[in-house]
């Protein structure tokens, strides 16, 4: 069995009139197994850019343990507002019924850094529940569409600048 399902709905993410999309592909239940439920928010803004605080930068491999440990604290302080900006879409999604009817509490749901892998590269918020379950959230945020596309044009730009070295 493996199901999937799809949802939408208008939402204001930081000020903005954006759309949340859900997609959940649900792939069985085993009574008292570990299985979890995954949701998987794909993270559009980082704490900068809606002034929730300062990307801690590195410190230097020589510097002086007070400086190493204040980086820590920063480090510790940028990645909770990280969470933050995650943890309001699992809220929007509750909010507008767009999880599956069985999550009567979304805040059951603990964040893991090896949520999907055990490398770390796909970070969610777990909660085992029997469920081989995995729930996507993504926010469709016009500003971050213009971004991209900016970004993209420029990328292009910059291949069309380079493209003539290529051709010797
Ligand atoms: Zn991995």
């Amino acid at each position: 069995m493996n199901t999937q399902t799809r949802k939408s709905a208008p939402v204001n993410y930081f000020g903005e009139a954006c759309t949340l999309e859900v997609g959940v592909r649900f792939a069985g239940w085993e009574k008292g197994s570990k299985s979890s439920s995954i949701i998987y928010v794909d993270q559009i803004w980082s704490p900068e850019d809606v002034g929730l605080g300062e990307h801690p930068g590195w410190a230097p491999q020589d510097a002086t343990e007070d400086v190493k440990t204040a980086n820590n604290k920063a480090w510790k302080k940028y990645n909770k507002a990280e969470l933050g900006i995650q943890s309001q879409v699992l809220k929007l999604a509750y909010l507008n019924n767009l999880l599956p009817e069985d999550i009567k509490d979304v805040m059951e749901f603990k964040f893991s850094r090896t949520a999907g892998c055990p490398c770390g590269c796909s970070k969610g918020w777990v909660k085992r529940d029997g469920l081989r379950r995995s729930i996507w959230l993504t926010i469709k945020s016009p500003k971050k569409e213009a971004e991209r596309a900016a970004e993209k044009k420029e990328r292009d730009a910059a291949k069309e600048i380079l493209a003539p070295s290529y051709e010797l």
